[in-house]
């Protein structure tokens, strides 16, 4: 366990369940907590943390996060405050902090006659989520649109800086920011100007229509669990063994996309986390292929032995 600080900044409350900051509606407590306003804010939390040496990140909107039972050590910074963009329709460049909701984004760009962000409306989270996971969907991904993004080093904390899209090492649902302990604070896109707003708008609600009639976005999900092993789908190969449906406790392979776990009603982290190891044994077993998850597991630490990692 980290030292324990003798006072904390204000703001920062402690023992803070976190089942409320994940889409799949899981998890246990942070040990500590805060919601930044500003990124002045996260940066000045971020150096208390450090200073306190205690263990910290940061979480978006919890979209893509199985949260463990037992909860995290230190300190969790939670972005989704952290609101807030601007562009210009003229040239096409979008700048926005890292908390903002891709939704939100995707639907101000169509408004401002921006074309390159219509796939982004389905997808439940925040900027700096969209980015470290290189979200993308129908075509579309953040590697695409993305120029630059204003980043923090925890271990130094008071000296921002930024990066070019082309320095991150994107790929398929990845980018080097999974594997270093760098923040997103703001992202700036660059996206097609002189587009008419209402074809853009038509486009992105289209868009979403076609995920929501396909996908189970009524009940609490993560989205897609595994990677799909190109050139093969996840879901396919699971929906090919019969398993939409199988369940551990209160987590199921959904019966409308094989590669969504839902949350029934009150499920544990533990279900899920079972759940998944099952999928990708039977996968395993009959198919002969790994399936590496696409969601990323916290405070499993000690756990991810047996893990294919992602
Ligand atoms: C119904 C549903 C549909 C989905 N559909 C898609 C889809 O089509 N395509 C797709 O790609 N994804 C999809 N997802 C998954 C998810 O929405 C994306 O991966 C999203 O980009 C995660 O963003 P987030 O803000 O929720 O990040 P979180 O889940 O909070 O975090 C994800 C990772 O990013 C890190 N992180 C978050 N913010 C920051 C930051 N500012 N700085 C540094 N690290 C940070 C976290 O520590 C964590 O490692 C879906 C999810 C749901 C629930």
């Amino acid at each position: 366990m980290a030292a324990q600080p003798t006072t904390q900044p204000i703001g920062v409350r402690r023992s803070v369940c976190l089942q409320g900051f994940t889409t799949w509606k899981v998890g246990g407590p942070a040990e500590w907590f805060a919601e930044p306003g500003s990124q002045a804010e996260l940066i000045r939390l971020a150096a208390w943390a450090t200073s306190a040496g205690l263990p910290w990140r940061c979480i978006g909107a919890g979209s893509n996060l199985l949260i463990a039972d037992g909860g995290l050590a230190g300190l969790t910074l939670c972005n989704r405050r952290l609101q807030g963009s601007h562009s210009d329709s003229q040239d096409g460049w979008v700048e926005a902090e890292a908390g903002e909701p891709i939704p939100t984004l995707a639907r101000k760009a169509a408004k401002a006659g921006l074309h390159g962000l219509e796939w982004a409306v389905g997808i439940p989270g925040t900027v700096g989520g969209a980015v470290v996971m290189n979200a993308g969907a129908q075509g579309g991904c953040t590697a695409d649109w993305l120029h630059s993004v204003r980043l923090l080093d925890p271990s130094r904390p008071d000296q921002p800086f930024s990066l070019e899209a082309r320095d991150l090492d994107f790929a398929y649902r990845h980018s080097r920011l999974q594997a270093e302990p760098l923040v997103v604070l703001s992202a700036r896109f660059r996206l097609a100007a002189g587009h008419d707003p209402a074809e853009i708008t038509a486009r992105t609600s289209a868009n979403l229509h076609s995920r929501t009639s396909t996908q189970p976005y009524q009940q609490p999900s993560c989205g897609s669990v595994f990677r799909n092993p190109e050139p093969r789908k996840a879901g396919q190969l699971i929906e090919a063994l019969g398993l939409k449906g199988l369940s551990v406790g209160g987590a199921q392979v959904s019966a409308l996309h094989a590669n969504f776990i839902v949350n029934t009603g009150n499920a544990q982290a533990s279900d899920i986390d079972a759940l998944i190891l099952l999928v990708q044994e039977r996968v395993h077993r009959e198919h002969g292929i790994t399936l590496h998850t696409e969601v990323k597991r916290l405070g499993f630490e000690g756990l991810d032995v047996l893990r294919p990692g992602p």
